[in-house]
This record gives C-alpha cells, sequence and structure tokens, in this order.
C-alpha cells in the first residue's frame, strides 16, 4: 500500500512506526508480537488440534497401564485408579515437553501459501504492506490485470506515480486516516494509470492490524477494477441531471444550482445573481412546419449559441421544449444581466439553417435577481417565468425584469384563482343574454350569451379580467361548458327560432372534448343544432390551422354555426378565413365606434367582402343612433349593442323578444323611410 508520496516511514517524526530490524524481510510478517493476531489463530489450529489428539491418546494409554500396574501390585480399586491416573498425567505430559524441546513449526511457509492461493483464487489483487518496513507483497493476478505488479520493494513509489493527479489528496487522506487509528478500514476509488496509458478506476480496500500500542503494523487488501461499473453509474447519473437532446442540465440540476446560489447569496450578502427565463417566440409554429426531428436539430443548435454567449461559471438549462433557463453568477447588478439577454437575442440573430431551410427565431426574457428574500430555487424560477410571460406579451423579442408590481399581480392572480375556482363551484356564475336584432327590422333574431360572475365581497367582475385567467388555469373549460349547457337548456324553451350564441375560447376550441361535449348538450336539451352558433377569434383558429380545419368540419357535421368573434383584430386575412367554412363575421366594436369620427372605410370593406364570401355580418358594440343608421345603409346584417340591450339574465331577455323596447320607435321611423 503506497503512502502518500511527500511521506517517508522511516521519519518517527511524522509519527509513524519506524522500521524495526525484525520487519525488514516478508518473510518475518508474522514475528511475535505479544497480541495474537487472527491469521496467527487460524494457522497454529491444525497444530493445536493434533498436540490435543496426541495428549488424548497418551493419557488415556497411561491410564490403562497405571491401571494394569496397580492391578499387578494386588492394590484396591481406588488405589489402582490412582495410578492410572499418575500413568495418564505422566505420558499426557510427554508430547507437550516433547514440543517444548523440539519447538514448534515455522509459520511462515503455511502464511506464505496461503496468500498466493488466495490470490490465485480471489477475482482482485491483493496485497500486503507493513508500514513500518514500507515492504509490501501482492498476488500473481496484478500482472494480468493492470500490466504492472508494483515493486514490493518500493509499493509507494510505484504506486503513487500511478495514481491520478486528481484523485491523489483523497487518496492520502484516506490513509492518514487509517494510520492515525481514526478508521480501522480503508475504501478508496480512484484512476490508476495501468498499461497502454489509460486509467482504469480501482477501488481499493484494506483492513488494518495493529499492534497493542495502536500502531498499524500490517494493512491487507484487495484492489478492484470498477471502470465499466463506474462508468455505467456516471452516465446514469448524468442520464438523470442532463436534458438528452442537448446535453444541457435539466430542470432538477438546474434548481439545485440555484438553490447553492440562495445559500451562498444568504451567506454572503454581497453575492448576487440572476436567474433568466427564456421562451422562443413561435417555437411552436415553426416546429410544426419542420417537423419533430428538424425541430430538435435547431434546438441543438439553439443550445450550442446560447452556451456561447455565457461565462463558465454560469450555468444553461433546457428545462422543457423551447424553454431555457440561465443562471448567472455571480453579477454585480441587474444590468449585467440585461446584457447577457441582448447577448442571447442577438446571438438568435443569424438565421438557423435547418433541412435545407433557413429559420429566424426570437425569443422573450424575464430576469429575477437574488436578493428578494428567496428559500427556494422554485420561487426565483416562477418569478422569471412571470417576467418572461410579461415580455412575451408586450412583442417578441423583449426583456422584462421580475418587481413587485409584478409580485403583487402575482399574488393577486393566485387569490382570484382561487375565488373563481369557488365561485364555479358555489354555482357564483350565471350567464347573461344581450340581444342580436335585425338591422332592418330591429326584431330580435338571437343573443349572445355571456357568462356573469358577482363576487359577495368584491361586487361584479369583468370577464375580460377573470376569462383570460380561466383560459390560462384551464378553469375556461369547465366554465365553458356550464355557459353552453345554461344557454342551449334556455334557448330549448323557446317556440320561435331564435339563435344563441356561445363563445369559445381558444382553449375550448383546441380541447379534444369539445366536439363531444357539444354532441352530448345537443342530444340532452333536444335544440335545433343549426340555432347554435359559436363565436371563434380568430387567432384560435390560425394558431393551428391543419387541427381548427378538423374541429370546425367536426363541429359543422353536428349541424351548428360559426362566427368569427371581434373580426378585424387578429392576424387572419379574409381569404385565409375563406378556407374554413365560417357563417358569420362579428365586426368588432372598436370599427363600430371609429365610424363616428372617420369614413365607415374598414367597416364598409368587410360587410363587403363578407357579403361577397356569403358570411352574414353582425356590428357589435352599436351604442348610438348614427351608427346604427350607417350601418344599415352598408348593408351590416344584424346589430348588437347597448343601443338596444345590455347582457340581461333569460326571463328580460325572453320578454325584450316578445316587446322590444326600441321597437316602437325604431319601427315607426323605419316604416315612415
Ligand atoms: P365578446 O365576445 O366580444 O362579447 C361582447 C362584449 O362586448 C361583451 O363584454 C359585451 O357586454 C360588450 N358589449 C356589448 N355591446 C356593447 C356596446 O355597445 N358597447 C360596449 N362598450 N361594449 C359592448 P363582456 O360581457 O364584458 O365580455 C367581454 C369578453 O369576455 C367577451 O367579448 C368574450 O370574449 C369574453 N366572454 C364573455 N363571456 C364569455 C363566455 O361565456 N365564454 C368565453 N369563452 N368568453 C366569454
Ligand atoms: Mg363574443
Ligand atoms: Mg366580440
Amino acid at each position: 500500500m503506497p503512502t502518500p508520496p511527500n511521506r517517508t516511514p522511516e521519519d518517527p517524526a511524522q509519527g509513524h512506526p519506524s522500521v524495526s530490524a525484525e520487519a525488514l524481510s516478508i518473510s518475518r510478517f508474522d514475528t511475535p508480537t505479544t497480541a495474537r493476531s487472527p491469521d496467527r489463530e487460524r494457522t497454529d489450529l491444525p497444530r493445536r488440534l493434533a498436540l490435543t489428539a496426541v495428549i488424548a491418546l497418551c493419557s488415556t494409554g497411561g491410564f490403562a497401564l497405571g491401571g494394569m500396574v496397580g492391578g499387578a501390585l494386588g492394590l484396591g480399586t481406588l488405589a489402582t485408579s490412582f495410578v492410572g491416573l499418575l500413568g495418564a498425567l505422566g505420558l499426557g505430559a510427554l508430547p507437550l515437553v516433547a514440543v517444548r524441546l523440539v519447538g514448534s513449526p515455522a509459520p511462515q511457509t503455511d502464511e506464505v501459501a496461503l496468500r498466493e492461493l488466495l490470490g490465485e483464487g480471489s477475482e482482485a489483487c491483493l496485497w500486503t504492506w507493513d508500514p513500518r518496513s514500507d515492504e509490501a507483497w501482492f498476488s500473481s493476478r496484478w500482472g494480468a490485470a493492470f500490466g504492472f505488479t508494483p515493486e514490493a520493494s518500493s509499493p509507494v513509489h510505484s504506486w503513487s506515480v500511478r495514481l491520478h493527479p486528481a484523485d491523489r489528496g483523497g487518496f492520502e487522506e484516506e490513509v492518514e486516516r487509517v494510520l492515525s487509528g481514526e478508521s480501522e478500514h480503508f475504501e478508496h476509488v480512484h484512476r490508476l494509470l495501468v498499461r497502454q496509458d489509460r486509467h482504469r478506476w480501482v477501488r481499493v480496500r484494506a483492513a488494518a492490524y495493529r499492534d497493542p500500542e495502536g500502531q498499524v503494523t500490517r494493512l491487507a487488501g484487495s484492489v478492484l477494477d470498477v471502470t465499466e461499473r463506474h462508468h455505467a453509474e456516471a452516465k446514469l447519473t448524468h442520464g438523470a441531471f442532463h436534458d438528452p437532446l442537448t446535453e444541457l442540465p435539466n430542470r432538477a440540476l438546474f434548481l439545485d444550482r440555484v438553490l447553492h446560489a440562495i445559500a451562498r447569496a444568504r451567506r454572503d450578502t454581497s453575492h448576487r445573481f440572476a436567474v433568466l427565463h427564456m421562451d422562443l417566440d413561435r417555437f411552436a409554429m415553426v416546429n410544426d412546419s419542420l417537423g419533430h426531428r428538424q425541430g430538435d436539430q435547431l434546438l441543438i443548435q439553439l443550445s450550442r449559441r446560447l452556451l456561447a454567449c455565457v461565462r463558465p461559471g454560469d450555468t444553461v438549462a433546457r428545462l422543457a421544449g423551447d424553454e431555457f433557463t440561465l443562471l448567472l453568477e455571480p453579477l454585480e447588478n441587474r444590468e449585467q444581466a440585461e446584457e447577457v439577454a441582448d447577448r442571447l437575442s442577438e446571438a438568435l440573430r443569424p438565421p438557423f439553417e435547418v433541412g435545407g431551410r433557413s429559420f429566424v427565431l426570437t425569443a422573450s426574457f424575464g430576469i429575477a435577481m437574488s436578493g428578494s428574500n428567496y428559500v427556494s430555487a422554485g420561487e426565483i424560477l416562477r418569478d422569471a417565468d412571470t417576467a418572461k410571460n410579461e415580455a412575451k406579451s408586450d412583442g417578441t423579442g423583449s426583456t422584462r425584469l421580475f418587481d413587485s408590481q409584478m409580485h403583487r399581480d402575482l399574488l393577486e392572480t393566485v387569490e382570484m384563482e382561487g375565488m373563481l375556482r369557488e365561485a364555479l363551484e358555489q354555482k357564483h356564475l350565471r350567464v347573461e343574454y344581450q340581444p342580436i336584432v335585425d338591422a332592418r327590422t330591429l326584431v330580435v333574431t338571437g343573443y349572445e350569451a355571456l357568462v356573469r360572475w358577482t363576487h359577495p365581497l368584491r361586487g361584479g367582475m369583468q370577464p375580460s379580467y377573470f376569462v383570460p385567467l380561466a383560459e390560462k388555469n384551464g378553469l375556461i373549460e369547465e366554465i365553458g361548458l356550464y355557459v353552453l349547457r345554461e344557454s342551449c337548456e334556455f334557448l330549448a324553451t323557446w317556440s320561435d327560432r331564435r339563435s344563441m350564441n356561445v363563445n369559445l375560447s381558444p382553449r375550448q376550441f383546441k380541447s379534444e372534448s369539445l366536439v363531444r361535449d357539444v354532441a352530448q348538450v345537443l342530444a340532452d336539451t333536444g335544440i335545433e343544432p343549426e340555432l347554435l352558433r359559436f363565436e371563434l377569434t380568430e387567432t384560435s383558429v390560425m394558431d393551428d390551422e391543419e387541427r381548427s380545419a378538423r374541429i370546425i368540419r367536426e363541429l359543422r357535421e353536428l349541424g351548428v354555426r360559426l362566427c368569427i368573434d371581434d373580426f378585424g383584430t387578429g392576424y387572419s386575412s379574409l381569404l385565409t378565413l375563406h378556407r374554413f367554412p365560417i357563417d358569420v363575421l362579428k365586426i368588432d366594436k372598436e370599427f363600430v365606434h371609429g365610424m363616428d369620427t372617420e369614413s365607415p372605410g374598414i367597416v364598409r370593406t368587410i360587410i363587403d367582402l363578407g357579403r361577397s364570401m356569403g358570411m352574414q355580418t353582425v356590428a357589435e358594440g352599436v351604442e348610438t343612433e348614427e351608427q346604427r343608421e350607417i350601418l344599415r345603409e352598408l348593408g351590416c346584417d344584424r346589430l348588437q349593442g347597448f343601443l338596444f340591450s345590455r347582457a340581461v339574465p333569460s326571463a328580460i331577455a325572453d320578454d325584450l323578444a316578445s316587446n322590444p323596447s326600441w321597437d316602437v320607435r325604431a319601427l315607426r321611423d323605419l316604416s315612415a323611410g
């Protein structure tokens, strides 16, 4: 067993035994010490058994002989037994005297043979080492296993020169722990230079034998090649903490590093760091058009660009899909984090070449700085994510720093989510109906169902506030189904043919259960399907055109009609929309309100195009007589707005249909015109 190279076993000042004369040769390993070693006990055993057997034989013989002598002399039974006992003692003692005189056989030959035998039979390479003399023995397997055998007379040197420099420190500490008595057992895994200049991972194990003073007089143990096992373990560990596609740290490793950064910042308040959350804008679209395999190639290219933008101590991780995070540590100030975000944006600028095509990517960045009493890694990551979502809503390619207002908003959002969930459970939501009228006759032709929520303490909540929230957390699917069922049940009570418009949010529209749910509600209520009209936004339809086309087709097959809501505010072009079987265009109220001050240009265009494509047009947000008049003249089919009525409960909605308050004057005007 080698000792650390700077230690000389002969030097008593270093606290290790100096070489004794008797320890100089390997054949004298077992020179008697006052204590009996377990080895010694074991090698003596056959001898002792043999001796005991001889003593037993001699004693029995002695007893018989004494008995015979007693009998010949005519002694009594007791006296004869006594003479027998004397004979037994006399003859029984003979072998002991003989052994004393001749001396015990030398144990060395047995031990060497035994060691060689063990060495042959063992899978591991065996060794023994006397730290006092620095003499060692190595079993014969060494040559075959490692291509070298440490020199018995200089094991320290021949081992230490082969030890990997990075492993030497730990190894020396372990040796020291055993020699100093801190530990009885030695175990260390390190790299050893073996044949062809290659390092192998070996596990060295040993037990120490000490003299009564506690000095180690021998270490004996084994060396096993564990390279394959080590690599397999390393691979497993790597796999558990890295993303298999990009080889970047994964979420688990990233969170662990952030946690360490938090702990460090708590110990040392001058230590600052930042977590940067990055999200590719519209990567899903790129991925869809490229296919997933090519999309993966793009992500690999991207990860290399990201790595090129950071310092060696920073961490770039891939959490999922196109979500990447960075831990920037240490940092002086937040400007440095913003500079990194700028560098990353810049690095994305050159197009990515994948599958023979070029793609330009932009990303949104959210930054959370250390120092806001973060305790868990999840908290700071969540804040960076919130800032990133803000950045995303600012538009493509922007960066936002998490601030306390966002924090308050976040708390508010969390609170609202809880309240909304409760409202849904306790049936505090209800549906109201806003009439849609014929632009010429002003007769109510149908309604738009709009969800309403009155909180017991906060009062009426705006759908424009809580619907997007429900969209984000998924509650919209439940809310949407409630509105659909409620409004269809209301529709089922009418005797005339009025229609019912129901809004579908993007998430509802994408939901796999939508078509099934609609079919179920139609069957349950028995309404005429074509009276039910779903309002979709342009963005919903355009997001994944193929999927949208399928869902729209399936809905149409059920017999329901489809409208595009808030038309003109999204990105669609009428030409693209024309590919979908849409029945109605609802002109956004902003355009209708704009008609007051500007010419009706855009509204006229929408109405004309809608008509040319066979679509009905409905103007939303009609508030004034002037607007109504212009829209009627432009040929708009239907009108909806506060001029007629706000959304009202079902009972009032019914009254409005049979006796509309606006009806009398308007109809008179119309008939006069
Ligand atoms: P939307 O679908 O465009 O609904 C029309 C909105 O315009 C309603 O707002 C309505 O009250 C309002 N409005 C109607 N006439 C006028 C007018 O003359 N002037 C003005 N200024 N506004 C008018 P509301 O009820 O606040 O709903 C806002 C949005 O929330 C809706 O816009 C819709 O996108 C969403 N929403 C409402 N109910 C539901 C629902 O049940 N499901 C889904 N998915 N979304 C809903
Ligand atoms: Mg609507
Ligand atoms: Mg609308």
